[in-house]
């Protein structure tokens, strides 16, 4: 779940106690990792130390048990789910994503797949020349590298980039396209989740 610390709706006790009151028997706390340059969906990096340590207060409830985890970036040359950085946090599990592809020039430094329409317009013609099975499969390979690297428990939302490329009423065989399945024997090889 991701709770105020990054992009997502109420605190960490607020979201506890509904999942409590819901019956449920484990909540996992996964916000976006902070990275280094701006953006609006992840956590700042000054609230790391209080986002572990509140998660952390909230563990050893009789009913619902309470998993720490962060949903880490994964941008070459950037950051990984590898990367020193997240070494020796008390985390129960890493989830290893790809949100964003590299932007046309330094304005900004990358631009996320599934973010608003003119920051897709960007990636898509400033990029990608105006092709749509450009920029997926260049999506797909960096989550096949991100898979070859590993250093994470979970594979996040690997068809992210369909929430964005289905709105703009790209066909299935668009968004998919045949050299992006490479990564199935991949994940009939690894079973990532
Ligand atoms: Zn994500």
């Amino acid at each position: 779940m991701h709770c105020h610390y990054c992009d997502g709706k109420g605190s960490p006790q607020e979201m506890f106690e509904k999942a409590n009151r819901l019956g449920f028997v484990s909540v996992g706390f996964s916000s976006h990792a902070p990275l280094p340059f701006d953006n609006d969906f992840c956590m700042h990096d000054d609230k790391l130390d209080a986002y572990i340590e509140e998660i952390s207060a909230l563990k050893g409830h009789a009913e619902t048990q309470v998993y720490l985890g962060l949903e880490l970036d994964f941008i070459p040359g950037v950051t990984t789910p590898s990367h020193k950085r997240w070494e020796g946090l008390p985390l129960d599990y890493k989830i290893g994503s790809v949100h964003t592809l590299e932007a046309p020039n330094d304005r900004h430094p990358m631009l996320s797949v599934d973010g608003p329409h003119d920051e897709f317009l960007v990636l898509l013609n400033e990029v990608h020349g105006g092709s749509a099975r450009s920029m997926i499969t260049k999506y797909y390979q960096r989550v096949t590298e991100l898979c070859e690297l590993g250093g994470f428990d979970i594979l996040g939302h690997f068809d992210l980039i369909k929430n964005t490329t289905r709105l703009w009423g790209f066909s299935m065989s668009q968004r998919i396209g045949t050299k992006n399945l490479h990564l199935m024997p991949w994940m009939r090889l690894h079973n990532p989740v």
